[in-house]
């Protein structure tokens, strides 16, 4: 039988994500269920069930548990919304926002990257996570709007489609700051006009690439 690290996978909600002050009961059944080590890579499993950030391949990594929860948590999902998130990576994020929410977008620039967490995602069961290959910043204007927009790559910026594609009311959430930096996971709520913007813990992400990092006509 393949080792299903049920006992590792346990010691980390206790001590990692319920530990550190994770207390959304959807979220927690979230990281209880998603088996995180079969969205690492093969000789990487032994060590999904700590709780730090793993490479995946292309420079790119897995994100931290306690992260993943915390930014989950942060969206305040109750179940029906659709959410997009910007950073497919290995899929376990998705995976995750699948277990909370009924409809998950996925972007990814790495098309080796998209191709693999596919996969992984069908393997697993959650196949109606819908994966595409392209820049986030100009998010996926034929499934707006949204009601949450997670990014899971660090930009110095928000992207302005992102702000445009999210409901009223809906919440944003994007390690902000720079690149090269820790950056503050900052949680933006759309309202009817403007926005509210809610800088919060500090972090470390990879570089958010593409459009993001391009020098912006001065306003
Ligand atoms: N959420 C992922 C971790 C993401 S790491 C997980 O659960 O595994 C950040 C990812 O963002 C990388 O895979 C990187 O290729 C991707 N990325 C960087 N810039 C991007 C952009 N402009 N659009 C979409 N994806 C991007």
């Amino acid at each position: 039988m393949p080792q299903e690290y049920t006992k590792e996978k346990s010691e980390m909600l206790r001590r990692d994500i319920r530990g550190r002050g994770i207390s959304d009961e959807k979220v927690l059944r979230a990281m209880e269920v998603v088996p995180r080590h079969l969205f690492v890579p093969e000789r990487l499993r032994s060590r999904a069930y700590e709780d730090h950030p793993l490479p995946i391949g292309e420079g790119q990594t897995i994100s931290q548990p306690y992260i993943v929860a915390l930014m989950t948590e942060a969206l305040n999902l109750k179940g029906p919304e659709r959410v997009l998130e910007i950073g497919t990576g290995s899929g376990y994020q998705a995976a995750v926002l699948a277990e909370v929410v009924k409809e998950v977008y996925s972007m990814e620039i790495r098309p080796g990257l998209a191709e693999t967490a596919s996969r992984v995602l069908a393997e697993q069961g959650y196949g109606r996570v819908k994966t595409r290959v392209g820049d986030g910043y100009f998010g996926w204007p034929e499934e707006a709007p949204f009601d949450a927009i997670l990014i899971t790559a660090a930009a110095n910026h928000i992207p302005s489609p992102l702000i445009a594609q999210l409901k009223v009311g809906g919440r944003l959430i994007v390690p902000l700051g720079p690149t090269t930096h820790t950056q503050y996971l900052t949680i933006l709520t759309k309202q009817e006009e403007g926005v509210d913007v809610v800088q919060t813990t500090p972090v470390v992400f990879v570089p958010m690439v593409g459009e993001v990092q391009k020098p912006r006509a001065a306003k």
